[in-house]
């Protein structure tokens, strides 16, 4: 036998494997508090490395332009099934290979070139694809934005109304990657049908609070719903689009041929093992833990002196206002000295913000990856504790000493990955 087949990539790649050994000690030891990150199972991940990387399947199951797709049917199949059982929708593609696919393939299925669009503005909580100048949705359409209301921060419905019959898309976009609160998908749909218009809901972070019930879906008022299959949802990194069946004809191919050529069928599997995840009872339970590790987050660092945009949250993340108008420091900041101290989170504009986009005065914080580790509500007070402390003396060294003290006592509590968790040889974490 030729050892290209059968050689670890320990002894393959030394250079990759440490940094991948790297890699998983990062995420094990320190605290993963970025809202859009999550982590899969062990069954998900040998789901993702598996010789179904190597096959062709341009095309839909039983209608391929390869052979040999027997059990790539098998698996894309078992995929689109139980995307349709998780959110009751009448058609899934689950081929796109990322959120940003997802949009792009919609976009193309329910516009033209130079069509009129409208979304919630990027600093308020929406995304690049919903129409940002540098993103193929602002490049090809023309755009008009929503956002929040400025004493209350969250989404001013009223004036989503006036612009939308100011503007008069041909598609509404809503959901976000940066709001905390709950979205009124029904209020939403009655001001697109109001001015003609189509909606596309992206539930790129919300996905899995709306597959169990703990969000309200979309699906019954938007002829698109879009999500990516790796934040709250914690399956691989990747996408889904769902539409009305009118459209599943055109969805399917602005997928493919439109937006992209062969699908991966490695992450397909690993979609599939995911949504089964998603099916069991023990989904829901997880999601209601991440809701109530959230609010317990949020109260948390409240009671430690920051200010939490829109007082709160429904959802599994917060934006936390860490500038409070130069009484604390800045998002970019507070995300560097919490990095220092193995806590990760990303600098976030607010609404209305006076810092620029890479400076920013908040940061946004998410408790889908911690309860996924198992932590719970007390667990939650002693993560905010550390946060606030950072940001308070965020150049103390004494107080850095500790938090790193403290980080190391809690994550060891809650070990992952044991079977690919291997200690010593770098010193990559202490380095950073
Ligand atoms: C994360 C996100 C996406 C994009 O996902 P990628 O997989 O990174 O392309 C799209 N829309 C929203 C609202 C998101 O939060």
């Amino acid at each position: 036998m030729n050892n290209f087949f059968t050689a670890n990539i320990s002894d393959a790649d030394p250079l990759i494997s440490a940094a991948i050994d790297d890699e998983v000690r990062r995420q094990a030891d320190g605290l993963e508090l970025i809202a859009s990150e999550n982590f899969v199972s062990e069954a998900v991940l040998q789901a993702m490395g598996t010789a179904f990387t190597n096959k062709y399947a341009e095309g839909y199951p039983g209608k391929r332009y390869y052979g040999g797709c027997e059990f790539a049917d098998v698996v894309e199949q078992a995929a689109i099934d139980r995307a349709k059982q998780i959110f009751g929708c009448e058609h899934a593609n689950v081929q796109p290979h990322s959120g940003a696919q997802a949009n792009m393939a919609v976009l193309l299925t329910a516009l033209e070139h130079g069509d009129q669009i409208l979304g919630m503005n990027l600093s308020h909580g929406g995304h690049l694809t919903h129409g940002h100048p540098l993103n193929f949705s602002g490049i090809n359409y023309k755009v008009a934005d929503y956002g929040v209301d400025k004493e209350s921060e969250q989404i001013d419905y009223d004036e989503l109304q006036r612009i939308a019959e100011e503007s008069r898309p041909k598609l509404l976009i809503c959901g976000a990657s940066a709001y905390p609160r709950t979205i009124d998908f029904a209020r939403i749909g009655e001001i697109a049908r109001s001015v003609g218009a189509k909606i596309m809901a992206d539930i790129a972070h919300i996905a899995g609070l709306v597959a169990v019930g703990l969000h309200p879906s979309p699906i019954p008022h938007c002829e698109f719903v879009t999500t990516t299959t790796h934040k709250t949802l914690r399956g691989p990194r990747g996408g889904l689009s769902m539409c009305k069946e009118e459209f599943a004809k055109d969805l399917d191919r602005s997928v493919f041929p439109g937006v992209q050529g062969g699908p991966l069928v490695h992450v397909i599997a690993a979609k599939a093992v995911a949504f089964g995840e998603a099916l069991q009872p023990g989904f829901k339970t997880y999601q209601q833990q991440v809701l109530a590790n959230a609010k317990a987050l949020a109260q948390t660092l409240a009671d430690g002196g920051l200010r939490i945009v829109s007082g709160g949250t429904d959802n599994h993340l917060m934006l936390v206002d860490v500038y409070m108008d130069g009484k604390g420091i800045t998002g970019k900041a507070a995300e560097k000295a919490l990095d220092e101290v193995h806590i990760t989170v990303n600098k976030n504009t607010i609404p209305f913000d006076t810092q620029k986009p890479f400076v920013a005065s908040g940061v946004r914080l998410g408790t889908p990856a911690l309860t996924t580790r198992g932590m719970k509500e007390a667990d939650m007070k002693i993560v905010g504790e550390m946060i606030a402390s950072i940001i308070r003396e965020p150049e103390s060294e004494e107080v850095r000493a500790k938090v790193r003290k403290d980080v190391a006592e809690l994550t060891a509590k809650f070990p992952m990955y044991p079977n690919r968790y291997k200690s010593g040889q770098t010193e990559a974490i202490s380095a950073s």
